[in-house]
């Protein structure tokens, strides 16, 4: 007569057996795109992040957020943005070139503002 440890592991081995393996998903052997720039992972390690980083930048058209004008932040761009400016991995371009200026610029004088008049307000 078998224990109840052996029928349990019969039992077990039964269920395990009935139970199809899982195709495993590995999204880093899939193919990369024609035109994609490869990324640097080691380079990517700034990012505090859990979700998986990129293997590959590929062009990413968007539409400027101030003018509409339709826009496209190529692969090169994002690789310079992300590994070299160390740019967060969740940013991404919203605006042209010319608005990007205007926004700086917009941006640059609301800081002077608010400096001098905190300058003015501790001044004495
Ligand atoms: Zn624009």
């Amino acid at each position: 007569m078998k224990s109840g440890k052996q029928r349990r592991a019969e039992i077990m081995e039964k269920r395990r057996a009935r139970i199809p393996v899982k195709e495993s998903f590995d999204i880093y052997a899939m193919p990369t795109p024609a035109g994609a720039v490869m990324a640097d992972r080691e380079i990517l390690k700034h990012n505090n992040t859990y979700s998986l980083l990129p293997l590959f930048y590929v062009d990413y058209a968007f539409n400027c957020r101030d003018c509409g004008c339709a826009q496209i932040w190529t692969g090169k761009q994002q690789k310079w943005w992300y590994e070299i400016m160390q740019g967060n991995i969740n940013s991404v371009a919203v605006r042209c070139r010319s608005c990007r200026k205007t926004e700086q610029q917009r941006k640059k004088l609301a800081r002077e503002i608010h400096l001098s008049g905190l300058a003015a307000k501790y001044e004495h």
